[in-house]
């Protein structure tokens, strides 16, 4: 029974080590959302959910200190998961690019801004 109640400390300890540096990996990444190139920024649908992300009327319900993920109030009220990596709306289950949720969340952490500049959004980043 003490084994068995040691092996999943040990389980859970690892996951929760794991799960840390994934976020960790992810803040201190020299992308914006790890796993997408920067270079992705400047097509027109990306371009589109930045201001997406600008002009609709987005909120935060919660944000971890981290600044990693946190919930974020859509358009219609839905709350949703987001994060550097993912977003639980419709928009990222079908095109698995960063949304507008994503790019609120990367601006309300202080993580960058978006500037628009001829036209086009430029994202400065701040760490
Ligand atoms: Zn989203």
């Amino acid at each position: 029974m003490i084994a068995v109640i040691i092996i999943v400390i040990v389980l859970l300890v690892l996951f929760m080590r794991s799960a840390s540096k994934k976020e960790e990996r992810a803040l201190n990444s020299d992308r914006l959302f790890v796993g997408f190139d920067d270079s992705i920024h400047e097509t027109l649908s990306q371009q589109d959910r930045i201001q997406r992300s600008i002009e609709h009327n987005l909120g935060v319900k919660k944000i971890l200190p981290s600044g990693y993920s946190g919930k974020i109030i859509g358009t219609t009220g839905n709350i949703y998961m987001t994060s550097l990596e993912y977003c639980q709306c419709m928009d990222f289950k079908r095109r698995r690019k960063p949304c507008k949720h994503m790019y609120f969340l990367a601006a309300q952490t202080g993580r960058c801004s978006y500037e628009l500049k001829d036209g086009r959004y430029i994202i400065k980043r701040n760490s």
